[in-house]
């Protein structure tokens, strides 16, 4: 069986997202300047590390990292410098999202949740269940393609030790086994 590209699951998201978009489009601020999700000690699993390395090398070899207290990525202007290659996490900041948690060995909840710019409007305990982005599946994905290149170890990539000047300073520990 053909094995899945990390594009091709961004590719995937992207529908998805763009559809949840359109649908909720009233309620969303996400835009250029709002950066507020764009938090530090990020980690994300090393096959995207990598493509973020192959798409950006001369801004991780001479730029500098955002300050500390923000995303290494985030721009002067509030922007994302590695828009196209950003992570999947990134891109489903501000939709609706709903998991699945075990509070307990009987109890299986769903888990509702949004930003709290976005929190205006119906609420989102209310959401049907295809208007949110679900948490999971993605995950599962991105795991199994992480799996093929390190053997199930499930390395992951604090995104600011990508920078090689971040690098001179961050402790050995920067690619953290999960
Ligand atoms: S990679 Fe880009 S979108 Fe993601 S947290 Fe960093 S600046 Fe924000
Ligand atoms: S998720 Fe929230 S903080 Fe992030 S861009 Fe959207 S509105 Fe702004």
């Amino acid at each position: 069986m053909r094995s899945v590209s990390l594009d091709e699951v961004h590719r995937s998201v992207e529908e998805v997202v763009e559809r949840l978009s359109r649908h909720h489009g009233p309620r969303l601020n996400c835009r250029i300047g709002c950066c507020q999700c764009c938090v530090d000690e990020l980690t994300v699993f090393e096959v995207e590390a990598l493509h973020i390395r192959q798409r950006f090398a001369e801004l991780l070899e001479a730029g500098e990292p955002h300050a500390e207290g923000a995303c290494a990525f985030l721009g002067s202007g509030g922007d994302c410098r590695i828009y196209e290659a950003r992570p999947y996490v990134c891109r489903t900041q501000g939709l609706p999202l709903r998991w699945i948690e075990e509070v307990s060995e009987e109890e299986i909840v769903e888990m509702r949740d949004i930003c709290p710019l976005n929190e205006p409007g119906p609420p989102v305990e209310e959401i049907p269940e295809d208007l949110c982005w679900s948490i999971g599946p993605v995950e599962e994905r991105l795991a199994k393609l992480q799996a093929s290149i390190d053997g199930g170890c499930l390395r992951r990539v604090l995104l600011r030790s990508l920078f090689r000047k971040a690098a001179r300073t961050e402790s050995p520990d920067s690619v953290l086994g999960s």
